[in-house]
């Protein structure tokens, strides 16, 4: 048995079997080897390996999609078997004396081109075939494990790190824990991990014989056990069935007010980042949504979500809460938060870069897209749009202009749509410092603290060497919050909290005295902040 000592992200337990997630370079790199049979025999490993995988692979998707679309599995077996490919690998091996993953590479290469250039529909198609079985030797050659297919129980998932990107595209009923080498405890990989309601701790130095042990991840203390002995099973199996009871007296807070005793009123929504989430808002009995991060929507997909696809995802989400608030934040894109297809430039300074707000009103038709989805989705529920990063009552203006043209648009054709509540992100000094006068513009203000933080003590929130800095609880951040209620009242906009800041229980008076309206959390946070606020005077 193995202790190791991390960083927190999530309170819970897991107990389950580690995965190490293993990218590989990108680039396979051509090496010189002395020995060309023990490096052929190296590679048959690799290659009975990733015959195993194709098999288990196959007949999983047997089981879920059928014979015709398992069929692919069985033709990447063959492939991989086919004696002219292997002959390839075989001769550069022994004739350049070369690595194996360069071989595999090179002529996953070479058959691809060669399919690709055949007049036949079907062998043009098997291109993507060979080059995907080559990545797959390529990858087990190297170590590298990144296929969830095949996993038949949920896992411990380890990783050096996690991108937002990779985090939400991997299957969640597979993954009982998350635990990372790097990454802070701001970053959107974290504040993912928390919406799943899955323990997660960070800076523990995985080691690579880990893979297939048995190990412990106790999100409240940020220890990682790797081959626990009996005893601190049972020990953490014990705190498992402890948590469940406490989990099991939160629920007896479902369907209750979150209200104070006094009779002050909060509303309580929760955080999501994808329609899946919202199983988990309606059973914490959340009473509605402080935020949709939209971005998330672009970051599970490959290319632009269409106007159809944004529209079904926005509808569903609003059906599903049944005439309950939906707020959508319009795209977050920028900083962690990287998309491939939006060939974003490489900035010195992401976070305070080209992102968010200033994309759509560069990109517009991106926007427009957006808006129309969201409207078209407004007329089947109860929806409010929330714009991100605003500094001005310029980009306000110019974000409801655009919106009214949307409007206009979907009038002229005939299509449905609701009048929306619109309102603003406050995650920047600058909208806090102007917030009398952006009140006047909006129907309410969502104070981002995550990113406030950021901006106000001049801390990147991905930096893990400022996490200790990094303190939301800073004089400035409150003050910042009083003003911004303060002012937004003024104004007639009502105020709430979206950043992380709003589910820690220890502000909650302070929160509730300075007079915010709403508070919108994690779903697994839902019922601990109602209970905080019930038990206030
Ligand atoms: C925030 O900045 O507090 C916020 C809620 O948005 P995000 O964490 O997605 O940047
Ligand atoms: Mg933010």
């Amino acid at each position: 048995m193995e202790q190791y000592q991390g960083k927190t992200i999530f309170n819970k337990i897991a107990i389950g079997k580690v995965f190490l997630y293993q990218k590989r370079e990108t680039q396979v790199k051509r090496k010189h080897i002395e020995d060309a049979e023990a490096e052929i025999a190296r590679f048959d490993a690799a290659k009975e390996t990733a015959l195993a995988q194709l098999d288990q692979i196959y007949e999983k998707a047997l089981k879920e999609v059928g014979a015709d679309n398992a069929a692919v599995f069985e033709v990447h077996k063959m492939m991989m078997e086919d004696e002219d490919y292997l002959d390839s690998i075989y001769n550069m091996i022994r004739g350049e004396l070369i690595n194996a993953e360069y071989a595999v590479a090179t002529t996953g290469d070479n058959f691809a081109e060669m399919f690709a250039q055949m007049d036949d529909a079907y062998m043009q198609a098997r291109a993507a075939d060979v080059r995907d079985i080559s990545e797959r030797l390529v990858a087990v050659l190297c170590g590298s494990n990144t296929d969830m297919h095949a996993l038949n129980e949920p896992v411990i998932l380890m990783a050096d790190d996690l991108a937002p990107s990779e985090t939400v595209q991997m299957d969640k009923s597979k993954i009982l824990s998350f635990v990372t080498r790097h990454g802070s405890s701001n970053s959107h990989t974290a504040i993912l991990a928390r919406t799943m309601n899955i323990p997660a701790v960070i800076g523990i130095d995985i080691q690579d014989d880990w893979a297939g042990k048995t190990a412990i991840v106790d999100g409240y203390t940020g220890t990682v056990i790797i081959d626990p002995d009996a005893a601190t099973l049972e020990q953490m199996s014990e705190k498992m069935r402890e948590d469940e009871r406490k989990q099991q007296l939160l629920r007896e807070l479902r369907g209750k007010e979150t209200i104070t005793k006094s009779g002050k009123k909060i509303h309580l929504y929760a955080n999501i980042g994808s329609v899946s989430d919202v199983a988990q808002v309606l059973k914490n009995d959340g009473e509605g949504i402080g935020l949709f991060r939209s971005e998330f929507l672009y970051l599970e997909s490959e290319t632009f979500p269409t106007e159809e696809e944004q529209f079904k995802a926005y509808k569903m989400v609003a059906q599903n809460m049944a005439g309950k608030k939906v707020v959508v934040r319009t795209l977050d894109i920028g900083a962690d938060k990287q998309v491939g297809y939006f060939n974003l430039e490489k900035e010195d300074n992401p976070a305070m870069g080209y992102r968010a707000i200033r994309i759509c009103l560069d990109q517009q038709e991106i926007f427009r897209t957006q808006l129309r989805a969201l409207l078209r989705a407004s007329a089947f529920g109860n929806i409010s749009i929330m714009f991100p990063m605003i500094i001005s009552v310029q980009e306000v203006l110019e974000s409801k202009r655009i919106l009214e043209e949307v409007k206009a648009e979907l009038g002229e054709q005939n299509i449905p749509y609701k009048d929306v509540e619109v309102g603003i992100m406050i995650e920047t000094p600058a909208a806090v410092w102007i917030s009398e006068e952006l009140a006047k513009e909006v129907d309410f203000f969502s104070i981002g603290t995550n990113d406030l933080t950021q901006y106000t003590l001049a801390i990147d929130r991905q930096n893990p060497k400022l996490d200790n800095i990094y303190d939301s609880h800073h004089p400035a951040v409150l003050r910042s919050i009083q003003t911004v209620i303060e002012n937004g009242h003024k104004g007639g906009a009502w105020v709430g909290i979206c950043g992380e800041l709003g589910a820690d229980t220890t502000l909650t008076k302070t929160f509730v005295e300075m007079g915010i309206d709403e508070l919108s959390v994690s779903p697994s946070f839902i019922l601990p902040v109602r209970e905080a606020v019930r038990n206030l005077e």
